[in-house]
């Protein structure tokens, strides 16, 4: 699904075979997930493929790195040159772009001295899917700032993230909300949460969430649309008397939501907010990157 024998990654320097890269089984990654790594997509759009936001998202996974004391001296510019070879190498337009910073074998828990980094792509659909979400609230709430960084995309992070995804997904709901652990809106496992009341949007403050890149370009994408939005802290009575919302990131894009905890939201989605910022961030991915360099 992700590769064939065909497929190359870039790994420390160098384009190899997927099937033929190997990494040493006592990496601290491993073993303790002292890791970072991001998630990028690539469109097709008129002047060729564009990496969306690619400088952000290498800013992010450099700052993510220094964040957790990982060593990673890469330049921004160069990632992001590799990371379109990458995708003319593997033949690949839409895509999806995992790069993954991992350290060496190190047992103890101190900070490494050297990394790795690779990045992989392959062709991925919308994570979410395209239908409304039914989503439900977890019992896992995100961890809490003191005890991690959590505006960095540490591999580690993701076991609260999975387990609150295998939780809603037994519950039958398709996908989670966690709350911070004050008890306030926090997130998704994978995505910001948006939600429009009275004609005006509302999104958890940074804080207790990781500042998605997507989050920001709907922030930008509501400027231009008149569209008023307020970061704070809100409680779950506030999402659940919204008119509507919607889930963001760069995997799921853009994504309405059904219902929390099976209670549905009264607007229509084709008449949210959320569903205008769906529209304006479709066609902004897709824009031809010459007009996208001027602006980003
Ligand atoms: N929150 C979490 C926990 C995430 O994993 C992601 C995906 N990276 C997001 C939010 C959305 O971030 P972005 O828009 O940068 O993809």
């Amino acid at each position: 699904m992700y590769y064939n024998s065909n497929t190359e990654i870039y790994l420390d320097g160098k384009f190899v075979k997927a099937n033929e890269a190997t990494t040493d089984l006592y990496s601290q990654t491993l073993h303790y997930g002292y890791g970072v790594f991001e998630g990028i997509r690539a469109y097709a759009t008129e002047n060729g493929t564009h990496v969306f936001k690619s400088k952000e998202h290498y800013e992010r996974l450099k700052n993510s790195a220094k964040l957790i004391d990982i060593p990673f001296d890469y330049d921004v510019d160069e990632l992001v040159a590799v990371t379109q070879e990458l995708l003319d190498r593997n033949n690949l337009s839409d895509a999806y772009i995992r790069p993954l910073v991992f350290c060496d074998p190190n047992m103890t828990l101190a900070r490494p001295n050297n990394v790795s980094i690779m990045i992989s792509a392959w062709e991925w659909g919308a994570y979410l899917g395209d239908k409304q979400l039914r989503i439900g609230t977890s019992s896992y709430c995100r961890p809490h700032p003191r005890s991690i960084k959590i505006e960095a995309k540490v591999c580690g992070h993701y076991v609260n993230s999975i387990l609150a995804t295998n939780e809603a997904k037994d519950n039958g709901y398709d996908e989670a909300l966690l709350l911070d652990s004050d008890g306030y809106l926090a997130e998704g496992p994978g995505a910001n949460l948006f939600f429009e009341k009275n004609g005006v949007l509302f999104t958890p403050q940074l804080g207790n969430i990781l500042p998605g890149i997507t989050r920001a370009t709907v922030l930008e994408l509501a400027k231009e649309l008149s569209i008023e939005v307020n970061q704070g802290l809100y409680l779950p009575e506030e999402l659940a008397s919204a008119d509507s919302a919607f889930y963001c990131g760069t995997a799921a894009e853009v994504i309405g939501i059904k219902s929390i905890d099976n209670m549905e939201f009264p607007k229509e989605w084709n008449e949210t907010l959320g569903s205008k910022v769906q529209k304006a961030y479709s066609q902004l991915v897709r824009k031809s990157h010459k007009t996208l360099n001027t602006t980003h």
